[in-house]
């Protein structure tokens, strides 16, 4: 079980994971708990970094999240004095660590990733105690474990990976002891460590893969993602009032859509547990006895082709173009190391058969240093005039139609652009793979909403799908 920021947001709320975390083991089930810090708290700590660096440390930071957390434990661990002291004890420690680190930032103004991930993953070392000692109060055995101990990752500061068969091992033997003993062992979501012990973080959002990959890691039967949503929408219920929650997914349906700005899922999360074929439950502790959403190799495909359409906003497109294009080899190669040399990630991509342009969707905050890197990269096709235009629009979205059943199944792309000719909506780009299941395309950010909105009319997807 993993519980996410607004799942342990308040004493109330912790109090509330606790008693889910126990009814679980009422009911026979033994459990491993995964937990994010409080929500709202990592981004102070990145916040209080970043200032810090640029020379402002203020003391009164770190009494503040020592006062927070404090309130909490006073109200959860109110009738056990001792262990609420041992436990407190703890909390200072860390935040010691953190006003230490934040005080060297101030002298040397200089923040590295390194260095960010040891003070972002604060908060699930705060927490972790906290909610086994929560656990513990209400007469279940749990034991707070550093993720440290257990995910080996690569040194990717800020967005590590995962070394699977180190990472088994070493979970292996450090859990299954508690688990054996009928002990929960609650777990720092986030958090893991390279090789040689240095602490890394999974990237933003990053207990979700925490759980998956422990969850792999002890081949459990299952994964339960507790959050504060009901599951995965058939669309963003903002942009669709009529968006319904699905309640059978496939692992790919549930990738292509934590991919695509479904911000359920942390967009990792699904390949441990797919890997293993271990089924992901997404569900929502504020209405604990709503059936979520359940992630598994079948899904329940739908019939209707389409399941699930989504926008993802905040994105650039970048355009390589030039009527000499056609027929020189290599400008692809060049666009793609260019934009790898940046460590920037693209979204889709997109080029007709007659070469004349190339396009990209990138990130938009990275879109004006990868033009500038691919000014560089193609240099001399630029000077040769093969490549004549190296472009960027901001004003863009990607809209996506997402599901199992599209593959191999005609008449899909043709409802899905009849539907937005039919509500008006101009199409810049458009891509699908040979996989067959998403059907991606650009069209203006101002028109997104109104293009999601048509696919999910036109396929019906407000109502269950049989
Ligand atoms: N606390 C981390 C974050 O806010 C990890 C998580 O919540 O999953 O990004
Ligand atoms: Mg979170």
């Amino acid at each position: 079980m993993k519980f996410g920021g607004t799942s342990v947001g308040s004493a109330e709320r912790i109090a509330q994971a606790a008693d889910l975390v126990i009814a679980g083991v009422r009911d026979g089930h033994r459990i491993v708990v995964v937990t994010s810090a409080m929500s709202g708290i990592t981004n102070q700590l990145i916040s209080t970094a970043q200032i810090a660096t640029r020379g402002n440390w203020q003391p009164s930071v770190r009494d503040n999240f020592f006062e927070r957390h404090r309130t909490v434990a006073d109200q959860l661990i109110k009738d056990a004095p001792s262990r609420r002291k041992a436990l407190m004890e703890i909390i200072g420690e860390r935040l010691d660590q953190f006003e230490k680190l934040c005080f060297g930032l101030s002298m040397v103004h200089e923040l590295t990733p390194r260095i960010l991930d040891v003070i972002s993953s604060t908060g699930e070392r705060l927490l972790a105690p906290l909610l086994a000692g929560a656990i513990a109060t209400r007469g279940v055995e749990a034991e707070a474990v550093e993720a440290t101990e257990l995910i080996v990752t690569n040194d990717q500061f800020g967005s590590a990976d995962p070394l699977m068969d180190r990472t088994q091992s070493k979970t292996e033997s450090r859990l299954r002891p508690f688990i054996e003993r009928g002990v929960v062992p609650v777990i720092t979501g986030f958090i893991g460590a390279t090789e040689d012990g240095v602490l890394t973080t999974l990237g933003r959002g990053g207990s979700d893969y925490s759980a998956s990959i422990i969850g792999a890691a002890l081949s459990a039967d299952e994964v339960w993602i507790w959050t504060d949503v009901d599951g995965v929408m058939t669309a963003n219920p903002g942009e669709v009032p009529e968006a319904r929650t699905m309640r059978e997914i496939s692992y790919s349906e549930a990738s292509e859509l934590a991919y695509y700005g479904a911000k359920v899922l942390h967009h990792r999360t699904i390949l441990p547990v797919y890997k293993q074929n271990i089924p992901l439950r997404i569900l929502n502790s504020f209405n604990a006895s709503d059936p979520g959403t359940r992630v598994s190799r079948n899904g329940h495909p739908s019939a209707r082709g389409v399941k699930a359409v989504t926008s993802i906003r905040n994105v650039s497109l970048v355009t390589i173009s030039g009527k000499g294009m056609q027929g020189i080899p290599g400008i692809a190669a060049k666009t793609f190391s260019a934009v790898a040399a940046e460590r920037a990630n693209i979204f889709m991509i997109s080029q007709a058969s007659s070469e004349n342009n190339l396009c990209l969707v990138v990130n938009a905050g990275e879109s004006r240093r990868i033009v500038k890197a691919l000014r560089s990269w193609l240099e001399l096709e630029l000077i040769q005039g093969h490549v004549e235009d190296i472009s960027v629009d901001d004003s863009i979205a990607v809209v996506a139609a997402i599901g199992d059943r599209m593959q191999g199944r005609p008449g899909i792309a043709g409802k899905v652009f009849g539907s937005l000719g039919a509500a008006g909506v101009n199409v810049i780009a458009i891509s699908q793979g040979s996989y067959e299941r998403n059907i991606s395309f650009i069209v203006s950010a101002d028109q997104a909403a109104d293009a999601v909105r048509a696919i999910h009319r036109a396929f019906e997807l407000d109502k269950p799908s049989q």
